[in-house]
C-alpha cells in the first residue's frame, strides 16, 4: 500500500469515527457479527471475498453503504478504500476500530473490542546477555513454557479476537523451533506478523525463510554505530557485526526492516551517527526505544535520560521524520506531543509507537482529535504483551500479571481485567491534569517502574521535571549508603 492511499484510509477511520458514533449506527455493526464476521464483510466489499449465503450478502451491501457514504461525504475515492482493505490485516483493523466504537462509543483515547497489536514474549531463550534486558532472559527455555499445541491454542484465541498485528519477541524468537510453525500460521489469518530479534541469527537463509512462511517486518536491536559499545552492552563479542549482517540479509530478502535502539546516557550523543548507519543501511524505520528500568533494566537505572535529554531525542527524530529520508519514531509517548507541536506547521504526527500521518492541510483540525483516537500509550487499551507462558501483561516492560490466555481466556482478560479498564480512563492517572493526557499519557511502564503505581507519573516530562530530580537525588542517596 503506498503512503498516500494509507493516510486515506487512516482519514477514512478518524471520519467513521464520526459517523459511527451515533447509537443507531452502533447498534447496527454490532448486529454485523464477530470480528472475523466483520472482516470477511470488508473482505467482500473490497472483491477478495465471495458471500457464502444470502444473509451475509445482505450485510455486505449493508457495510458498502455504510463505507461509500463515508468515503464520498469526506472525500476519500473508494477505489482508494477498497484498495487498502484488499489487505487483510486492514480489514481486521478496520473491523476492530468499527467494533471498538460500537461497544464503547467515542471515547479519548478510543477503547478498542481486541487490541489492535500483541507482542508475544515467545520464548526467554536468547543467545545475548544484554545489560537492559527486561527478560533476564537465558540460553535454556524456562520449565513453564508452553508447549506447541499450547501456542496455537493462544494463536487462535487471538485471531478469533480480531488482533491485526502480532510481533514476536522474546529473549530472542529465533532461538525457539516453535516459531517458525506459529509465525507461519499467523500469518496465515491476515494479521501483520513482525519479529523483534537481535539480528544475529539471521543468515541469509533465515531471511528468506522468514519472508516465505510471511513475516513482513523484522526490528533489530543495535544500541550503537560503535562495535564496541553495542557488544559491551549485549554482553558477546561480535554481536554487532552478526546483528548488522543480519540487517543486510533481512534487505535482501525484501523483508521490510527497522533498527531499535535502546536510548540511554551511553549512547544518545551517538544518535546522530546511528540515523547516518541506519540510512546508509536503507532500513524502512528507526526507532528509539525508552528505557525503562525494569528487569536487567533495574540495575543501570542511573543511564536513565533526563527530561531535558529526553526532549533532545525527541526533537532529533522528529526532524528526522519530518525530513520524508527516514521514519523515526520513539516508543515514548511524550513523541506525540513533540509531534503535534510540527503539525501546525506541515509535519506529521506520531500518536503511537509505530505509525505517522501527514494531516492534509484541509483537515488540520482534526489532527489533534486523531491524535487523541490513537492516543499515545497503548498499553492495555490497544495494545498488550503475552509471556512465554501465556500470562497476559498490559506492556512487555510493565511486569503485571492480569490473566492468562490458557486458563482465563484472552478476549474475557482483555475485556475484564480491572487494571486494562483503569488504564483505559486516562482522567484518574497522575497525568488528568495534563492537556495531553489523551494523546500522550505518560509510560505506564515507566510510572510503575519507578512508583510502583501504574497510574502514577511519568518523570520524563517537562512537567515533572521536579519529581525527575528528586528521583535522581534518591538514587544518589542510595548510591552512597551501599558504598558505606
Ligand atoms: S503529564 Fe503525562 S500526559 Fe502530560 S506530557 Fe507529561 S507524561 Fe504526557
Ligand atoms: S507502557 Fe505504554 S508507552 Fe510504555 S513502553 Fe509500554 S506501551 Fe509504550
Amino acid at each position: 500500500m503506498t503512503e498516500s492511499e494509507g493516510v486515506e484510509v487512516k482519514r477514512l477511520v478518524y471520519f467513521l469515527r464520526r459517523v459511527l458514533g451515533n447509537p443507531v449506527t452502533r447498534s447496527v455493526v454490532k448486529k454485523l457479527g464477530s470480528p472475523k464476521q466483520i472482516t470477511k464483510l470488508l473482505g467482500i466489499y473490497a472483491g477478495v471475498e465471495e458471500p457464502s449465503n444470502r444473509r451475509e450478502r445482505f450485510l455486505s451491501s449493508m457495510i458498502s453503504k455504510i463505507l461509500s457514504m463515508s468515503a464520498s461525504k469526506f472525500g476519500v475515492s473508494e477505489e482508494s478504500l477498497r484498495n487498502g482493505l484488499r489487505d487483510a490485516y486492514m480489514r481486521r483493523g478496520v473491523a476492530n476500530v468499527l467494533l471498538g466504537i460500537a461497544y464503547y462509543g467515542i471515547t479519548r483515547p478510543q477503547k478498542l473490542y481486541a487490541p489492535f497489536m500483541v507482542v508475544w514474549d515467545f520464548t526467554k531463550r536468547c543467545n545475548l546477555k544484554c545489560k537492559h534486558c527486561y527478560a533476564n532472559a537465558s540460553p535454556f527455555p524456562a520449565p513453564d513454557e508452553l508447549t506447541l499445541d499450547q501456542k496455537l491454542e493462544v494463536l487462535r484465541q487471538l485471531d478469533e479476537a480480531g488482533v491485526a498485528a502480532l510481533s514476536f519477541s522474546g529473549g530472542e524468537p529465533l532461538m525457539s523451533p516453535d516459531f517458525w510453525v506459529v509465525a507461519r500460521e499467523a500469518a496465515k489469518t491476515g494479521m501483520y506478523v513482525s519479529v523483534a530479534t537481535n539480528g544475529t541469527l539471521i543468515r541469509p537463509e533465515v531471511a528468506r525463510r522468514l519472508k516465505e512462511i510471511g513475516v513482513r517486518y523484522v526490528e533489530i536491536s543495535l544500541d550503537s554505530p560503535n562495535p564496541e559499545v553495542h557488544d559491551s552492552f549485549r554482553g558477546i563479542r561480535g554481536a554487532w557485526e552478526r546483528a548488522v549482517q543480519g540487517i543486510k540479509n533481512s534487505k535482501a530478502a525484501g523483508l521490510e526492516v527497522g533498527i531499535a535502539t535502546t536510548v540511554t546516557k551511553i549512547n544518545y550523543k551517538q544518535l546522530p551517527d546511528m540515523i547516518r548507519l541506519a540510512k546508509e543501511l536503507r532500513v524502512d524505520r528507526f526507532i528509539a526505544f525508552n528505557f525503562i528500568p525494569t528487569g536487567r533494566g533495574k540495575e543501570i537505572v542511573e543511564m536513565d535520560l533526563s527530561p531535558k535529554e529526553r526532549y533532545e531525542v525527541l526533537d532529533l527524530l522528529y526532524s528526522e521524520l519530518s525530513s520524508g529520508q527516514l521514519q523515526a519514531f520513539s516508543t515514548s509517548p511524550l513523541y506525540a506531543v513533540v509531534s503535534l507541536r510540527g503539525v501546525d506547521k506541515g509535519g506529521k504526527l506520531a500518536p503511537t509507537h509505530f505509525a505517522d500521518l501527514r494531516i492534509p492541510e484541509e483537515y488540520l483540525s482534526a489532527g489533534f482529535a486523531l491524535g487523541e483516537f490513537l492516543g499515545g500509550c497503548g498499553a492495555g487499551r490497544i495494545y498488550c504483551s503475552i509471556e512465554h507462558n501465556g500470562n497476559i501483561q498490559p506492556c512487555v516492560f510493565l511486569p503485571i500479571v492480569v490473566g492468562n490466555v490458557l486458563k482465563d481466556g484472552f478476549l474475557n482478560v482483555w475485556h475484564n481485567s480491572e487494571l486494562f479498564n483503569r488504564l483505559r480512563d486516562r482522567d484518574h492517572y497522575y497525568c488528568s491534569f495534563c492537556p495531553y493526557r489523551y494523546i500522550c499519557g505518560g509510560c505506564r511502564a515507566r510510572a510503575y517502574a519507578y512508583y510502583g503505581d501504574p497510574l502514577g507519573p511519568d518523570p520524563s516530562c517537562e512537567f515533572n521535571e521536579k519529581l525527575w530530580e528528586e528521583l535522581v537525588s534518591s538514587v544518589k542517596e542510595e548510591q552512597i549508603a551501599v558504598s558505606h
